[in-house]
């Protein structure tokens, strides 16, 4: 399956040259990205709702300058994992050259971002292509959190899914007790597996 459940689309401002410390900035990414890590598709619910994720540069700014790179059309949305792993990694010799040969980063908002990489029923991350090998090992994307933040996900949308079961009166009142205390006790399992990974993140 898919690394991301959405593909990113992201908008074409007027005035595309734009400090990544602007308000409207993170804002913008959130949505285009559909709050989720342009390169791994972590949730950034389980980052504060985004307060916790980072702006990537695309092509690195230490690499091509202030000038050249604080452009909306440059940003990522990115989780901190993937943000502190890809650094200032730049495969070609300028901006457009992301991908050189059988290596690099492919464009997170191109179609083809998808070709190189696939998620397995368990929600780990596999290359499928050199490319995909790049970018796996680059990002580290073997990193076994991104799977928990997956699989964690799962559980958030299962209990969305409840939660409106339960508003539309489709659970019967004789399983009513019970419904609700499976619900808490995924919530409360969700949040001490987030509490845990938040740990050993920081
Ligand atoms: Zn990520």
């Amino acid at each position: 399956m898919t690394i991301r459940r959405n593909q990113p689309r992201k908008r074409v401002l007027k005035i595309d040259k734009i400090g990544f410390s602007s308000p409207s900035v993170k804002e913008f990414l959130r949505e285009d990205f559909c709050g989720h890590c342009a390169y791994c598709g972590d949730s950034d619910f389980f980052y504060g709702l985004g307060k916790g994720f980072h702006i990537d540069h695309f092509a690195p700014k230490s690499l091509f300058g202030t000038s050249a790179t604080n452009k909306y059309s440059n940003y990522v949305y990115s989780c901190p994992s993937c943000n502190v792993a890809k650094s200032n990694t730049w495969i070609g010799k300028t901006i457009q050259e992301n991908i050189v040969g059988d290596e690099g980063f492919a464009d997170p908002c191109s179609s083809d971002y998808e070709k190189y990489l696939y998620r397995d029923s368990h929600g780990s991350i596999h290359a499928v292509t050199k490319i995909g090998d790049y970018m796996v090992n680059n990002l580290k994307l073997f990193l076994p959190t991104h799977q928990a933040f997956y699989e964690l996900e799962e559980i958030e949308i299962l209990l969305k899914r409840m939660s409106s079961d339960y508003v539309s009166g489709l659970i019967p009142v004789s399983c009513e007790m019970k419904f609700l205390e499976a619900e808490n006790t995924l919530i409360l399992f969700m949040w001490n597996i987030i509490d845990y990974l938040s740990k050993r993140q920081s």
